[in-house]
């Protein structure tokens, strides 16, 4: 996997299906930044939101998306409202 950055887990979720993200990808993998994962941000990301979906994922699967302080709580309570949150993780 070429694009592996230093958070383990990112580049595997971005390479997977996209089809449980709320909203269209922003995150631009040539900045070498972590971008916030909430359609439309652009802001470098604070907190990694860790989850998993029971219905197609196994129990260790841990899917994550990228968070700014503005989108944590939105992105957090998207996913605890289905209950597929495991954690929010401080970059
Ligand atoms: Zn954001």
């Amino acid at each position: 996997m070429a694009t592996r950055r230093t958070l383990s887990g990112v580049a595997a979720w971005h390479h997977g299906g996209m089809q449980d993200q709320p909203s269209s990808f922003a995150t631009d993998a040539s900045a070498g930044q972590l971008i916030c994962s909430a359609k439309g941000c652009q802001q470098a990301a604070s907190y990694a939101v860790v989850w998993n979906n029971p219905k197609v994922h196994t129990p260790e699967r841990e899917k994550t998306w990228l968070a700014c302080e503005q989108h944590r709580e939105w992105l957090s309570s998207f996913l605890d409202k289905r209950g597929f949150l495991l954690r929010v993780d401080a970059l």
